[in-house]
């Protein structure tokens, strides 16, 4: 398509193309090393009980300071890290790291809650993920019921084999969140099959409350849904007071956004703690 527009257009795109694919390159070298060199942090976000407002749980987010460009957005740095399957150890460091300040916490004497840690696709179906997880609640001491694992809708895709892992994961008490709940290429058949614990509906539909479109119709949709079939149902996304109160009336019961709080370095999250 370039190419007819002319001579000159086509070398425009061709060259900037290739500047993003070095740039893609950069960025996966860069990856290699983040670990080892400790750019990763982890930032965590409140999740909060829209009746009481406290605290109940939170989310691990990644975070990557690239030594070069600063914070790289997970959304950029993800996609290529399930690529390349530098996810693998990436995932295993974000699930390591959550369950070891979730035992620091407890041990500074602040109640214990639940930690939410998304888990990708391919880190979920690869080899032996659960024995990894339970490794990891038995070096960290973090206990099994405190973790939530949040997966995607493509990982419904495999039905047998995500079934095999998700009962595997389920024995060692861990729960289970569908993250993005209603973007993904799947099914509702799967609802009956897996056993989740929790639905997490996208900011996509949270952005549409208040403003006259459909997405609101399917917000009350996905609440009910989750209600009926014992699934806890959280929003996520939220950004400000009419959104809050429109799920809490709607009987969405817990909710996560900017409104309650951005993500946080563990260090501030204690003083939200402190509160
Ligand atoms: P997600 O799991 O759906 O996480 C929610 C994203 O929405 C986070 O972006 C969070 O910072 C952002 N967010 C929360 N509340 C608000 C709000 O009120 N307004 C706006 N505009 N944004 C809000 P973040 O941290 O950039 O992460 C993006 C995505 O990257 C995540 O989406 C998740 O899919 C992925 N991700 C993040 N950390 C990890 C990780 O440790 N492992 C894996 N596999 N994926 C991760
Ligand atoms: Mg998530
Ligand atoms: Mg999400
Ligand atoms: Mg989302």
């Amino acid at each position: 398509l370039a190419k007819e527009k002319g001579k000159n257009t086509y070398q425009f795109y061709t060259s900037s193309l290739n500047s993003m694919d070095s740039c893609k390159l950069e960025l996966e070298n860069g990856l290699r090393n983040a670990i080892k060199n400790e750019e990763f942090t982890l930032y965590y976000q409140p999740q909060v009980d829209l009746n009481t407002n406290k605290i109940i749980g939170l989310e691990a987010l990644i975070r990557w300071k690239h030594p070069k460009y600063g914070f790289v957005s997970p959304a950029e740095f993800i996609p290529i890290a399930e690529e390349t399957g530098l996810i693998v150890a990436i995932g295993k460091w974000v699930l390591e790291t959550a369950c070891n300040q979730h035992k620091q916490w407890e041990e500074k004497g602040f109640s214990p809650m639940r930690i939410a840690v998304n888990v990708s696709a391919l880190q979920f179906r690869h080899k032996d993920f659960a024995k990894t997880i339970e490794q990891i609640i038995s070096n960290t001491k973090c206990r099994a019921s405190y973790l939530e694992l949040e997966i995607t809708e493509s990982v419904m895709q495999h039905l047998g084999e995500t079934t095999t892992i998700m009962n595997e994961l389920k024995e060692l008490g861990v729960n289970l969140s569908i993250d993005d709940f209603g973007t993904g290429y799947s099914s509702l058949n799967y609802l009956r099959h897996f056993p989740i614990n929790t639905l997490k509906i996208d900011k996509s539909f949270v952005d549409e409350i208040n403003n006259g479109k459909n997405g609101e119709i399917i917000v009350k949709v996905i609440i009910d849904l989750g209600n009926r079939l014992g699934f806890q149902v959280i929003a996520e996304g939220i950004e400000n007071k009419q959104q809050a109160i429109f799920l809490k009336q709607n009987n969405c019961h817990i909710g996560q956004g900017d409104f309650f709080s951005q993500p946080l370095p563990a260090e501030k999250m204690e003083r939200l703690f402190s509160e």
